[in-house]
């Protein structure tokens, strides 16, 4: 074909194009998303980020040839006069559908290869095969959406932060260990023999000594590492909306990311109501059996134990007698269900790991039903259909034993059966602020405690005292922040004092010395002058998932790595070549 336009120019984009430009002349570049071929009359859908553009060749017998070579994910550009569409052809699904270009020249600025499966409809296909052909992948509309939506959270977390004062700050990748309580990633020291830099776990250390330098507020869209066992939906390298503030309150830093998470669901057309409700993390676990509950499930745990405390059914009685604790959850709707049906529960918790069920409800004609009627008797099991509240369709599940234990087994069975029963609202965003963690927990395999956020958060001011005494008992100005039943942030309060921060790494049990070589530095920095400072990190790709309402955080991530922590499409990591380990003054093993 005779090309016209020796060197195109685009005027407009795919999405351009309205009714208001009819008549006019347009050049488009994309990638041919769909060809029809109608014989005299070719239709030619041009894609790109912006949209799709409906493109016609018809009459002109060069032309005809021309856009039959086409084939999918050919590059071109095509120029001709903006038309309005046959009636027939009208799309009102997408923002160009009223017009098409009745094209004069089609140019191939790039041929593809026929691609492992087809961008232009989203039928399902392999993760691995999405991964490793990752370019076309991000081609599909849903990839390119959610890689939008991730942007405009991004910015929208930018323009909030910097209107509250919080300056951007880079802080090194190259750097040294922080104890986020994953392994460190390494990289070795070419110029210095046998030493390494470790990727940041997060860039913790840098951000309070930051603080320390007077910068006030700081923020960082922040690129974490950390090597962690791999589970399902873990990234070995996230992004965290970093941040850290001099001279806080935990209500004036909350109000800040209340404000900061109501600009990021503005980007997705989302307005949330703040502030958020708070919750101690003992009521956490007791009522909902978790630290992250999903509040968009009505359903709470209630504590039936004094029911059992004085009741002749010996079992409980004992467990409650001995410290345990009796614990009732109530389930909407479930009263319908068979007596197999409802056993089967107590199968079910068994696999959860629990030591059983009970189940009590009311029977048509108001009389007690349960799978112990006989040995509770239907006066005690009666009451607890009293205390929990508990309606004409409701069946009320019962577990003893320890207290967070049987919180914890609840929890997972609130979750189970809201799902099962459709009882989660999908449309809620259900956000609250989990308060008042624990500071220590108790490590079996170390044999030692460990810091339950990490080793930098301040006790309350109220269970200092308890250091010398009672490890377990101590509350931290720790914080997290739930969305849906999923951790999306979390925080603290910071020491800022040099020697609680030193008592701190004793009762952990990091020696003077391990201390000094890890810490020194940051310790050393506390001597300076230190204000109280405190901060909290967001888990970008968490939020955008949820946002996107995708299941993966690979969904919402340009390049992620399998839940085998490789890069299907670089084939990531490889081996390097022997020179390469010889100048780092590296062996492998074997
Ligand atoms: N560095 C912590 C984390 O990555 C967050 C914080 O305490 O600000 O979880």
């Amino acid at each position: 074909m005779e090309h016209t336009v020796s060197e195109p120019v685009r005027t407009h984009t795919c999405g351009a194009l309205r009714p208001t430009d009819m008549g006019g002349e347009a050049t488009l570049m994309g990638w041919v998303h769909r060809v029809r071929d109608l014989g005299s009359l070719i239709f030619v859908d041009v894609r790109d980020r912006y949209g799709i553009t409906q493109v016609v060749a018809r009459d002109d017998q060069a032309l005809l040839a021309a856009a039959k070579r086409l084939r999918p994910e050919f590059v071109v550009a095509v120029s001709g006069t903006v038309e309005r569409r046959s009636d027939e052809t009208l799309n009102p699904k997408i923002a160009t559908g009223e017009v098409e270009i009745a094209v004069r020249d089609i140019i191939v600025l790039s041929e593809a290869r026929r691609p492992p499966f087809q961008i232009s409809d989203e039928s399902p296909v392999s993760e691995d095969i999405r991964l490793k052909y990752r370019y076309l992948d991000l081609r599909r509309e849903r990839m390119q959406r959610n890689l939008q939506l991730r942007h405009r959270v991004v910015m929208a977390a930018r323009r909030a932060l910097d209107e509250q004062d919080f300056l951007e700050i880079e802080t090194p990748v190259l750097a040294k260990s922080t104890p986020e309580g994953a392994r460190d990633y390494l990289v070795p020291s070419r110029v210095h023999p046998g030493e390494f830099f470790a990727l940041p776990q997060s860039p913790q250390i840098f951000k309070q000594i930051l603080m320390i330098a007077g910068m006030d507020r700081y923020f960082q869209i922040a690129r974490c590492f950390r090597d962690e066992d791999l589970r399902a939906d873990r990234q070995p390298e996230f992004t965290q909306i970093d941040l850290e503030m001099s001279f806080p309150t935990q209500d004036l830093l909350f109000g800040i990311v209340e404000r900061l998470m109501q600009a990021i669901f503005a980007a997705n057309d989302e307005s949330i109501e703040i502030p958020f409700p708070r919750l101690p993390y003992t009521e956490a676990i007791a009522k909902y059996g978790s630290d992250k509950p999903d509040l968009r499930v009505e359903m709470a745990i209630s504590d039936v134990s004094r029911v059992f405390a004085d009741a002749s059914f010996q079992v409980f009685r004992t467990i409650v007698a001995e410290g345990g604790a009796v614990r009732a959850l109530v389930v909407p709707g479930a009263g319908r269900y068979s007596r197999t049906q409802a056993n089967k529960l107590d199968d079910e918790a068994k696999e959860l790991g629990g030591s059983g069920l009970i189940w009590v409800r009311r029977g048509p004609d108001g009389d007690v039903q349960s799978s112990i009627l006989k040995v509770a008797g239907p006066e005690t099991l009666g009451r607890v259909l009293e205390v929990v509240g508990a309606g004409a369709d409701d069946l009320v599940l019962v577990a003893a034993g320890k207290p967070d234990e049987v919180s914890r087994l609840l929890g997972q069975l609130r979750l189970r059966l809201a799902g099962r029963e459709g009882l989660i609202d999908v449309h809620r965003r259900a956000l609250t602020w989990v308060v008042d963690f624990p500071m220590f927990e108790w490590s079996e395999t170390e044999g030692r405690h460990m810091a339950m956020h990490h080793p930098f958060t301040a006790p309350r001011d109220e269970d200092r005292d308890r250091l010398d005494t009672d490890l377990g008992a101590i509350r931290a100005k720790a914080y997290d922040l739930v969305l849906n039943g999923s951790e999306i942030g979390g925080g603290s309060i910071r020491i800022h004092d040099r020697s609680l921060q030193r008592r701190i790494f004793e009762l952990l049990q990091i020696s003077d010395e391990d201390a000094r070589s890890r810490f020194g530095f940051f310790l050393e920095a506390l001597e300076y002058g230190t204000p109280p400072h405190g901060g909290i990190a967001l888990g970008v790709d968490r939020i955008v998932a949820l946002l996107a309402g995708e299941a993966s955080i690979r969904d919402v991530m340009a390049f992620p790595k399998t839940a085998a922590a490789v890069d299907l499409m670089c084939g990531a990591p490889s081996t390097v070549n022997p020179r390469q380990l010889r100048e780092l003054h590296l062996r492998t093993g074997s």
